[in-house]
């Protein structure tokens, strides 16, 4: 006979068919993963959220992803990267607003002059935040002398997705070619972690020709990596991208941000202490997307703070929301959102990875 849900939420430690069996869960038996996963939320890391201001910096990006609206090979886009002030001045805003940390990101480009321009930032905004806020890069692969300059420089956390880690996936979705190449991202990854930074990863959920059987093994491969923070979400399809055609084999967007769900309380189950964020993509599928994320594990939200001239042209996918949308507002509104599900705020905190901060204690 085959093994309940319950069953398995009791197990120290779950195999691939046991995760499998998770994301395959009817109605009834999510709710007792989610039950579970809130559980150990609260045990292992609290339930405070982490606010990281999101920067979108610059939409220009070398590589041609399948996936993403930004990617070089879409021309119909209008181009643009903040000018030095314009990051300043959003920095200032969340660090007098108490969010303790920025995410800055932005599509892949490794020439010196960019290279320069982030270093420069970085330090900039240590100095007017008299150190106080945390910075996570989100700047796709970078050269170690590069990633070694941007965390002497400040920056202690860093995310680059591998976004499918099955290599035949992988390969779907990406040119190929050397720029795009499965080995340098997962080589990428572990030379953040000997840099020193806490390192995130992720995947995207309801991608075209993905199975569950691929994301059973994607959260497995996280767990195999020992990550600190992760961020996944709903792929949602660009009109503008090679992956558009597509489209018609796609789950339903509500199916898709069902199974995100999933994937956020089954990694909490598996990685107890990590920071997990309740992505923007699953809000776009969802008005309530990111609290019901923290319902069930999510400990992280990043606000976005770009500019609102240049939000329109950041859309790595179709509806991206809060478009029009003040940081003020955003944030007020954000607030009571979570109040209401019973989590509170860590204004004024970096909220490190607390596995990262196990790891280091070892
Ligand atoms: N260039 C950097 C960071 C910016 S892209 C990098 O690629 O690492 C940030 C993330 O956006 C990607 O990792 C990808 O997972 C996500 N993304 C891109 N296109 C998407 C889409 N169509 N649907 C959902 N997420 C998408
Ligand atoms: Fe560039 Fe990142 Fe988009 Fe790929 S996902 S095209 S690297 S911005």
């Amino acid at each position: 006979m085959s093994k309940s849900i319950q069953d398995i939420l009791i197990q120290e430690s779950l195999s691939r068919e046991d995760v499998i069996c998770l994301l395959k869960a009817n109605e009834e038996e999510t709710r007792l993963i989610f039950e579970k996963a809130a559980q150990v939320k609260t045990k292992f890391v609290g339930n405070k959220v982490y606010f990281r201001g999101l920067i979108e910096f610059s939409n220009i990006c070398s590589k041609n992803c399948y996936y993403c609206g930004i990617r070089s090979g879409n021309s119909n886009m209008t181009h643009y990267e903040l000018p030095a002030d314009e990051v300043l001045e959003a920095a200032k805003y969340a660090y007098e607003d108490g969010y303790g940390s920025l995410v800055i990101q932005a599509g892949e480009i490794s020439n010196k002059s960019f290279v320069d321009k982030i270093t420069h930032l970085l330090k900039e905004i240590k100095t007017m935040s008299k150190g106080k806020l945390g910075i996570t890069l989100s700047l796709g692969e970078q050269s170690e002398e590069t990633l070694k300059t941007w965390f002497e420089a400040g920056a202690h956390r860093y995310l680059i997705r591998i976004e499918a880690s099955d290599r035949d996936l992988y390969s779907k979705l990406h040119p190929n070619n050397k720029v795009h190449n499965y080995d340098f991202r997962i080589e990428s990854l572990k030379l953040l972690r000997k840099i020193g930074y806490q390192v995130g990863t992720g995947v995207m959920i309801g991608l075209p020709f993905q199975t569950i059987e691929n994301l059973a093994e994607d959260l497995l491969f996280m767990k195999g990596l020992d990550i600190d923070m992760c961020g996944m979400g709903p792929y949602i399809e660009h009109e503008d991208t090679p992956l558009y055609q597509y489209k018609d084999q796609l789950m339903s967007k509500q199916e898709r941000f069902d199974l995100s769900l999933k994937m956020v309380a089954i990694l909490r189950i598996i990685m107890k202490d990590i920071n997990i964020a309740a992505t923007t993509a699953m809000q776009t599928l969802d008005d309530a997307g990111r609290e019901k994320a923290i319902k069930v594990g999510a400990n992280v939200i990043m606000p976005n703070l770009t500019p609102l001239k240049y939000r329109d042209s950041y859309l790595l996918y179709e509806d991206k929301p809060n478009l029009d949308e003040e940081a003020a507002e955003c944030k007020k509104s954000l607030e009571e959102r979570i109040k209401s599900i019973g989590g509170t705020i860590g204004y004024d905190e970096w909220g490190d990875s607390e596995h990262f901060q196990q790891r280091i204690k070892k």
